[in-house]
């Protein structure tokens, strides 16, 4: 019988909470973005980008290849519970799903913004290897349900992050077989520290180039033996946020940029159910920025949304907040509503680099299906934005139901 109490603090601890810092200062001199050739025409990349994508466990088994269900977790043995515990909340669940169900609404959002590249956060391994990491929750997905990204024309898959080992060095390698043989880009995880650091590069046709570098952070709960080393596989892991750290970043991507690229930071950092932004999270944000040559920072780790800012025409995106996952019936911290997510869509001038426009829709999932989120929901999340957003220096509106736009002093 499940103790839905101890459950619930077993699953918080899982979550590392962040060390609770104040902001720092708003931040000073955003600049005015470009976005326009001198003949008129705009110049510009849109990029999707979304949090965690969490297409293990109970996904998996409403997928049409899933896993056998045994799960290694303190409370639950099999990862039809999580089905079970959904269903009671919201209703039936069906299954088998075609690989399109778990993205609902989020298909047409694709297609009617039609965005140059789309990058998501991979939260789990993808493998039917059966030896876990004794760490209290393991996400996996069938190789054969990799059409689920396909589906989506997902470009990029981050993997620097707490779940992509959970299967071990194995699970890891099934992972990169599979989303190469898929022709998906990884960034952030690797057979040695070198692929683990090295970019994934998108060509965007008439345009140019994005590319991705991926990291990840002991703050997110990754295990400090999960990085990557000369001999070993795993994941690029930031030892700290430290100015080494930043000047070894950009380093690399010094080396990787060409004029004309649009360069992503897409980092697993950061806890739960806190809105606030470790001064040194914000510090690094803006190294990036300043030091490293990154024009967009794209934070996710956090089960909820947090503030966007935009620094020095970059947008730094501190939580994305997760984007698909099976916990719709686990119950507290319903004040942060972490059902509701978003799909940003930030438009970048590609000779500069700065953001243009930043158009974001407004999702929930439910039944384990991503949904637009109704116009009360979107106004909630609106507001959040909002009020996160105001000592970042940013604003948000509602333009048409769950389609929201950022704002931001341009001087
Ligand atoms: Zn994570």
């Amino acid at each position: 019988m499940l103790n839905r109490r101890r459950f619930l603090a077993w699953l918080a601890a899982t979550s590392l909470a962040n060390p609770t810092l104040s902001p720092r200062a708003r931040a000073a001199g955003s600049e005015s973005p470009m976005g326009v050739n001198s003949d008129g025409r705009e110049a510009v990349i849109t990029l999707f980008l979304c949090g965690d994508v969490m297409s293990g466990r109970a996904i998996d088994q409403i997928l049409p290849n899933h896993n056998r269900p045994q799960i290694h977790e303190p409370y639950l043995v099999d990862a039809r519970d999580y089905i079970a515990l959904a269903e009671r909340v919201n209703g039936p669940i069906p299954r088998p799903v075609a690989f399109d169900y778990v993205w609902g609404d989020a298909l047409a959002e694709l297609s009617r913004m039609s965005p140059d590249a789309r990058i998501v956060n991979l939260e789990t391994a993808i493998t039917t290897h059966d030896v876990f990491e004794p760490k209290g929750i393991n996400y996996r997905m069938h190789p054969a349900n990799v059409g689920l990204l396909g589906v989506a024309g997902i470009d990029c898959c981050a993997l620097a992050n707490n779940h992509v080992l959970d299967w071990g060095d194995k699970g890891l390698a099934d992972t990169l077989a599979c989303l190469q043989g898929a022709e998906i880009r990884t960034a952030g995880a690797g057979r040695d520290l070198a692929r683990a650091q090295a970019p994934a590069v998108i060509p965007i046709p008439g345009k140019g180039r994005v590319l991705v570098f991926a990291f990840g952070s002991e703050y997110s709960g990754i295990a400090r033996d999960w990085a990557a080393t000369q001999k070993r596989p795993g994941i690029d892991l930031l030892p700290d946020l430290s100015a080494a750290t930043l000047a070894g970043i950009a380093e690399r991507v010094g080396r990787t940029k060409q004029t004309g690229d649009i360069a992503v930071a897409s980092v697993h950092w950061g806890g739960n159910w806190d809105y606030q932004i470790p001064a040194a999270q914000r510090r690094f944000a803006h190294g990036l920025i300043d030091q490293a040559g990154i024009d967009l920072v794209h934070g996710h780790s956090s089960h909820h949304v947090k503030g966007v800012e935009v620094y020095r025409g970059r947008p730094i995106i501190y939580g994305c907040g997760d984007f698909l996952n099976d916990y719709e019936g686990i119950r507290g911290h319903e004040e942060y509503r972490a059902d509701l997510g978003l799909m940003y869509f930030p438009t970048l001038d590609i000779e500069s680099g700065r953001l243009v426009r930043f158009e974001l829709t407004a999702t929930r999932i439910k039944r384990f299906r991503i949904q637009r989120a109704d116009p009360a929901e979107a106004a909630w999340l609106a507001a959040v934005l909002d009020r996160e957003g105001r000592p970042l220096g940013t604003g948000v509106a509602a333009v048409d139901g769950a389609r929201l736009r950022l704002e931001w002093a341009r001087r």
